[in-house]
């Protein structure tokens, strides 16, 4: 078998290895005997130099002219065209999704860059009457700096771009720490940046852990914004990081998100978007719908079917075009996964409805594979209802009426995305205004989200930013309010024109 490939971190235009000298081994998920590649064990010592490298090239790249920033970006978006099938491939040989999901994440980037590529030519700002004569006020946006980014692994280059392409649009240089276990797909985002004349400095890569790597990151105070996406525990720590020098913090973190399905919904439609939402990405995506909130009347029915459905899902390496659920992305989640099936099948009430367990034998010892999972009976009070488990578990909570299953839907700490299937369309209307999250869907799941529009959650999920479309500019800049006064004359705003 071939060596496996070593890819460096990339600081100021070159590839260089980390100073300790060390790798890791990127595994796909699917195969644990297949090693993908080996990537740089870095530390503060390589954060500090990208950073270093960052601020430097902040001096030019912010004077570069924004539609030349664009151009930029939008050559990348075709190389990534160009590459997407490889690109896709990589993807699911390191983080499991099966080929259909990963050519979707990798037009995700495409798309993104694409559209912040065309901000080159707008980024507006407001310009306005000012309130005294002969005066001129206009607003305008300035970049912060060095962003630092922070990236999780089951959006591996989709993620990434959401935060690259609005942060060096602004004219921010980067540094980015990709998620240890896909970090290929950055690498060939930022390959795709190199080849496409993107000027040394201006991106940054480098791999290691979140604690050798994110947190030098998020803790230096040249950088002056952080952007991440993971978990709600570790986004508490970057808020606390980025607290002391009030640095920009944007955080995307955890989610619990339903699906109410009403008496008078398309039940076939349903049970085809909750399969879809709960089970693509193996449950892996912060907007998955683990939740499903059933109206009693169709309770019954809905579980019959959804459950055989489930049932015939075909799981295994998603490199197999015919394969529709992928593996866990690593044994510990995978192990997180499993402990959820158990705690499930303790809950008082909860009744397990299929799955509950990991795969086994054959092609499936290779990998870290569980069995698509459904908990019927489920009631607020459980942990499976609370508490995000990310892999292939899903519940179906009984609701008595619309207020009961509005109830239940807000019962949850985070609030990332939510969906209702009705034909009422009162109902559609009301629920929108009801549920208190950053997405909402209407006879569709919970996942499913578009570039163009702000991506984001409330309550635990987020801290009031929103990725994609333009809020994603307002991340990565600063207003400036400026004021032209050409009266030759000094001229006090409320005093003078009373
Ligand atoms: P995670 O464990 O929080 O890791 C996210 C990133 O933070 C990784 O790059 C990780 O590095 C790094 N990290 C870990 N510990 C750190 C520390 N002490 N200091 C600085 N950085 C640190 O989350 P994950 O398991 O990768 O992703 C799953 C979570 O992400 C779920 O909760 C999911 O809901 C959430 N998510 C949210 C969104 C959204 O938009 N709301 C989207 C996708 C995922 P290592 O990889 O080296 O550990």
């Amino acid at each position: 078998m071939a060596r496996p490939k070593v890819y460096n971190n990339f600081i100021n235009g070159k590839w260089v290895k980390s100073h300790t000298g060390e790798t890791f081994e990127n595994i796909n998920p699917a195969d644990k005997t297949d090693v993908i590649g080996k990537f740089q064990k870095s530390d503060a010592r390589d954060v500090d130099d990208a950073i270093s490298a960052a601020a430097e090239a902040f001096k030019k790249w912010r004077l570069v002219p924004a539609p030349k920033r664009g151009e930029i970006l939008y050559r990348v978006a075709q190389r990534l065209w160009k590459d997407k099938e490889q690109h896709s491939r990589d993807m699911t040989r390191e983080m499991g999704k099966v080929l259909a999901e990963t050519r979707g994440d990798v037009q995700e980037a495409i798309d993104m860059t694409f559209y912040m590529a065309g901000e080159g030519r707008r980024s507006f700002g407001q310009t306005t009457p000012s309130e005294m004569n002969n005066k001129f006020c206009m607003s305008v946006r300035q970049p912060l700096g060095v962003c630092g980014m922070i990236t999780p692994w089951n959006f591996p280059m989709a993620i990434p771009s959401w935060k690259m392409t609005p942060a060096l649009m602004m004219g921010n240089t980067v540094v980015i720490k990709p998620a240890t276990d896909t970090p290929l797909s950055v690498y060939n985002l930022i390959k795709a940046m190199e080849d496409e004349g993107m000027p040394a400095g201006v991106v940054n890569m480098v791999t290691g852990s979140g604690g050798s790597v994110g947190s030098p990151l998020m803790h230096d105070k040249r950088v002056g914004c952080v952007s991440f996406t993971g978990s709600t525990e570790i986004g508490r720590k970057v808020s606390a990081a980025c607290a002391p020098d009030f640095k920009h913090c944007h955080l995307e973190m955890g989610g619990k998100n339903c699906i109410i399905v009403m008496d008078d919904a398309n039940i076939d439609l349903a049970v085809d978007g909750s399969l879809w939402g709960a089970f693509g990405t193996t449950g892996q995506r912060c907007t998955a719908s683990s939740r499903i909130i059933l109206h009693k009347k169709i309770y019954a029915k809905f579980a019959r079917k959804f459950v055989a459905r489930a049932k015939a899902l075909k799981v295994g390496n998603g490199l197999n075009e015919k394969i529709q659920m992928g593996p866990a992305i690593n044994e510990e989640q995978m192990n997180t996964v499993l402990e959820y099936m158990r705690i499930g099948k303790e809950e008082d009430g909860a009744k397990l409805l299929c799955g509950g367990g990991r795969l086994k034998g054959g092609k499936y010892n290779k990998g870290w594979f569980t069995q698509p999972t459904i908990f019927g009976d489920v009631t607020r009070k459980m942990r499976i209802f609370q508490e995000e488990i990310f892999g292939s578990v899903t519940d179906l909570i009984p609701a008595r009426s619309y207020d009961h299953a509005i109830a239940l839907a807000n019962d949850c700490a985070y609030g990332l995305s939510a969906a209702i299937y009705t034909s009422n369309v009162n109902r559609a209307f009301a629920a929108m205004r009801d549920v208190y999250t950053g997405i909402f869907y209407v006879n569709a799941p919970t996942i499913g989200a578009e570039t163009h529009m702000p991506f984001g959650g409330t309550k635990h999920t987020g801290n009031g930013h929103r990725e994609a479309c333009t809020q994603a500019l307002d991340v990565f800049s600063e207003w400036k309010s400026v004021y032209v006064d050409f009266s030759n004359t000094i001229q006090r705003p409320q005093i003078d024109n009373q």
